[in-house]
């Protein structure tokens, strides 16, 4: 019975196809590390490894070849630890190894430099070589974590840091990747919240039209209207938004809040003619999204050329298929597109004359820069720039916007070089669009630029 009852338990903790330890097996493993190391106080240390690119193999080859693969991993995994070190597979092409006693973070270094050269040498898979990298994230108890949980977590957050910048490497867990982590679930947090109270609201800033000097339209910008923390940017709402598909809620929520406000706009003898520019993620462009904005449009009775798209280059540099067809069908609707934050980026000229864009918005950089005034080489080396920006956008037949207007200097320069638009600081900040509905408040909020 004692025999059976330790086959059944060694099964239970076996992943069948590597011979490895199963997750609930490497579990129950950490727990008894954890606890050996809290008698002898000793250490211990967990590397958490995963396959860069193993989708490929599993897409393109099969899932035959995918286990071969994998199969190839575990045994090479296994030939560098020592006796009582432990590899597991967490599933999928995720691994775990673990070391306990004493120097536990110097020998798991020792380890991941191993891996790292063991995996020079191809991998064969059904007869052909593969060139396999892995990722690997490395925390340790007690300095990193407490329990079971917070060690695997640590160890989590190091390997998708390693993810993120290049791969085929290690990271050690950190307390300042571990408040990064903890700063992007908080704000994850803050987005649901925000959706499910309607917190998200739109602030405005006016684009003025330099040459008669009067507002042309304005910009919608994100505000999240906590209630106790009162107004946040969305700087980094967007950015934690964008790496999951929380930034398509956000998206929605900012197209109807935008459709309010063109509506609003419609309705005040003041602010009719303006046009609203809305700011958008590569995202967001999905092939749904042409009939979404033409179904809303209409539903509101909106005039579709007083919306304009803000996108950025990185829209543009999306290699998806079918890109091209969306922006085509949103600027058939009638839409316009404004490229955002122009000469940060890598500039293409390419993107200029292959898209249907046909507003450059010149990054608040250019104008910060030719406000320097203590370098008046620089100035005028910035002020060429941006004059060679305009002559080349005026060609195209693009019209220009200065962002980051800030001062009246910086309005009078900027128009002397015969940009269109301006938008900044020195006009009005951004704000709720009640500031705007009568002549009165405009006049206040609106420096006259004469
Ligand atoms: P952006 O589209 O380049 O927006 C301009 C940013 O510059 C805004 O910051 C605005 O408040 C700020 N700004 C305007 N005038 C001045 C000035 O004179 N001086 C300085 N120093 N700054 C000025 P904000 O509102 O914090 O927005 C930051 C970024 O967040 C935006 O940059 C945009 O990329 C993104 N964003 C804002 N709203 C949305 C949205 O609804 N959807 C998406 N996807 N992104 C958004
Ligand atoms: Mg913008
Ligand atoms: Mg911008």
């Amino acid at each position: 019975l004692k025999r059976a009852e330790e086959a059944l338990r060694l099964q239970a903790e076996t992943d069948s196809l590597t011979g490895l330890l199963n997750r609930d097996g490497f579990m129950s493993l950490i727990e008894q590390s954890i606890a050996q190391a809290k008698e002898e106080d000793g250490s211990v240390a967990l590397a958490f490894l995963d396959l860069d690119r193993f989708k490929w193999v599993n897409d393109n080859l099969g899932h035959v070849a995918g286990d071969e693969l994998l199969k190839e991993v575990a045994g090479r995994l296994f030939s560098l630890t020592r006796e009582g070190e432990y590899v597991g597979r967490f599933g999928g092409d995720e691994y775990a190894i673990i070391v306990g006693g004493q120097d536990t973070a110097d020998r798991v270094a020792e380890l991941s430099d191993d891996i790292m050269e063991a995996f020079k040498r191809p991998v064969e898979v059904q007869g052909r070589e593969f060139a396999v990298t892995v990722s690997i994230g490395i925390s340790s108890y007690p300095h990193n974590a407490g329990t079971p949980e917070e060690l695997i977590r640590a160890a989590d957050v190091a390997m998708y840091h390693r993810k993120k910048s290049g791969r085929n490497g290690y990271t050690m867990f950190s307390s300042q990747l571990g408040r990064d982590a903890g700063q992007f679930l908080e704000t994850e947090q803050l987005i649901s919240q925000a959706l499910a109270n309607d917190w998200f609201e739109l602030h405005l800033q006016p684009i003025m039209d330099l040459k008669v000097n009067q507002v042309a339209g304005f910009e919608a910008l994100l505000r999240l209207n906590h209630p106790e923390k009162g107004l946040l940017a969305p700087g980094p709402i967007i950015e934690t938004a964008e790496q999951s598909a929380r930034i398509l809620d956000i998206g929605d929520r900012v197209i109807d809040l935008a459709m309010q406000h063109m509506q609003a706009f419609k309705q005040s003898p003041l602010l009719k003619d303006c046009y609203l520019t809305v700011n958008f993620s590569a995202a967001q462009f999905l092939p749904s999204l042409p009939a979404k904005l033409a179904a809303k449009l209409m539903k509101f009775d909106l005039r579709p050329e007083k919306l304009i798209l803000e996108i950025t280059e990185t829209v543009l540099m999306q290699e998806s298929e079918g890109l091209g067809d969306i922006f085509d069908a949103i600027q058939t609707l009638g839409c316009r597109f404004a490229l955002d934050d122009f000469g940060t980026g890598y500039s293409s000229l390419s993107y200029m004359s292959s898209f249907p864009v046909s507003i450059i918005k010149i990054d608040r950089s250019f104008v910060a820069m030719m406000a320097k005034e203590e370098d008046d080489a620089f100035e005028a080396k910035t002020e060429t720039l941006v004059a060679g920006i305009i002559a080349m956008s005026h060609q195209l037949g693009l019209t220009v916007v200065a962002e980051g207007i800030e001062t009246q200097r910086d309005a009078n320069r900027i128009t002397a070089l015969g940009v269109d638009f301006g938008q900044g600081y020195h006009f009005s900040r951004p704000l709720p669009l009640e500031c705007f509905n009568s002549q009165e408040e405009n006049r206040q909020l609106l420096v006259a630029a004469d």
